[in-house]
């Protein structure tokens, strides 16, 4: 056989024996799709493997024993809407002027228009973007997920208790729940007993429509957060009851998601991360860390992470350092190539793929409750700025010993990172307003 005949039958061979084809081999550089599955209120030990008990998450147990799970991993606030623009602009939810509690049905503001979110960000590195769950970044037209970098979006406005929720103190009953398809309100206090069940179809729907082009899909599931409710499929089934069913709800999303991109043959060029926005409000599910959501010991700001991206996240790895939700829009910046804004956050691309020695890069990490600096954490140190308190995370996980006495150069050492962030970002409790605060959106 002739050389020019080799040539001819090769990309054939390759076809034949389930390879890429030539066409395709041409977009080696085609950027990773990056999926972020984010969980409503679900705690660090929801995990069956970092000891959920009473009900099984085999597809997230799949997931991390194929990719890393991070145990170090920080929300940037202890209620959701904090926790979802630190998510979305990289930012500290004090610098975006969204810190204070959560946004209700009520509210006026929202995440301003200005504020560069991860969709943004990829849309413009050619990423189609779809936001498939609950927002909580300002329910009038001009927050909403379209306004900011979003092609797509399917899902309600805010949490899952305003539904129709009397604010007696101002007077105020919250309208029907939204649910949005685009700009449309397709329903009105839609069956939450379907929600994680619709956006898991919506979102597979995405993924199959975009499955030959980069995409950024963001799925913030309205559940475990209370009320809670799960679908006639998983009613019933846990040993637990309804808040085994739920997560167990969830975690076959996961499966669905990770099945449709092994279906479309975009799994090892496809990054999925499942976090949560905060902590529980089920206090077993914070494990052996201390307190639950709205707080900023460990078990309000400290979630599961799992990340999986075949062939280039170690399988079955576990890393301790910290790691940040303000770090994802850096990162995912740095894999599609493009330029991040100036974030808070930063890109933990060796630690992700595993280089040997790979250390954080975050030097102090910032708890904040509402507009009030109540933490600060370097390295296996955290101190609580209002009692000095002192906690070794990496001997005592459950902040149980206060060891201040014994380290007072380390208390001065984070005082004076604390010192920084309150010139920086504000703090309430001293009075300081925070020298680069941006303002909120306001309509
Ligand atoms: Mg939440």
């Amino acid at each position: 056989m002739t050389t020019g005949a080799y040539r001819l039958l090769l990309p054939l061979a390759l076809v034949a024996a389930g390879c890429r084809s030539a066409g395709e081999r041409e977009d080696t550089e085609r950027p990773p799709n990056l999926v972020v599955l984010f969980a409503d209120d679900m705690g660090w030990a929801d995990l069956g493997c970092q000891g959920a008990e009473g009900f099984a998450t085999p597809r997230l147990d799949r997931m991390a024993a194929e990719g890393m799970r991070f145990t170090s991993f920080y929300v940037g606030g202890p209620v959701c809407t904090p926790s979802r623009a630190a998510l979305l602009t990289g930012c500290y939810p004090k610098r975006v002027g969204l810190a204070h509690r959560v946004l209700f049905p009520y509210s006026d503001t929202g995440l301003h228009p200005d504020e560069a979110t991860i969709a943004e960000v990829l849309r413009d590195a050619g990423y189609a973007t779809a936001c498939i769950g609950k927002w909580h970044l300002g329910h009038h037209a001009e927050f909403l997920p379209r306004r900011q970098g979003f092609d797509r979006w399917f899902g309600v406005p805010y949490s899952n208790d305003m539904d129709r929720h009397v604010y007696a103190k101002r007077d105020f009953t919250a309208p029907p729940l939204a649910l949005y398809d685009d700009d449309e309100v397709i329903e009105e206090s839609p069956d939450q007993a379907l929600l994680t069940r619709r956006y898991t179809e919506e979102a597979v729907r995405f993924i199959a429509e975009n499955a030959s082009r980069p995409f950024f899909l963001y799925l913030p599931h309205t559940m475990p957060h209370k009320p809670l409710h799960a679908s006639a499929d998983f009613r019933g089934k846990s040993e637990l009851g309804l808040y085994g069913d739920v997560i167990e709800e969830l975690d076959w999303s996961v499966g669905a998601i990770l099945d449709a991109l092994e279906e479309h043959g975009i799994d090892d060029r496809t990054l999925v991360l499942f976090t949560s926005d905060n902590g529980p409000w089920r206090a077993e599910s914070s494990g052996p860390l201390r307190g639950r959501k709205n707080t900023t010991w460990e078990g309000g700001m400290r979630v599961p992470c799992v990340v999986r991206w075949p062939g280039m996240v170690p399988a079955g790895a576990v890393c301790d350092e910290v790691v940040t939700a303000l770090d994802l829009l850096p990162t995912a910046a740095a894999l599609a190539g493009v330029a991040p804004p100036e974030v808070d956050g930063h890109d933990v691309r060796p630690l992700l793929l595993g280089e040997p020695n790979a250390a954080s890069p975050t030097e102090a990490f910032f708890y904040y409750k509402d507009d009030k600096l109540e933490a600060v954490r370097s390295g296996r140190w955290k101190l609580r700025t209002g009692s000095s308190q002192l906690y070794d995370l990496e001997a005592d996980l459950g902040e149980t010993t206060d060891v201040a006495t014994a380290h007072p150069d380390v208390v001065a050492r984070l005082a004076a990172l604390a010192e920084t962030a309150r010139a920086d970002l504000g703090d309430a409790t001293t009075g300081q307003p925070g020298a680069n605060v941006r303002p909120v959106g306001r309509r």
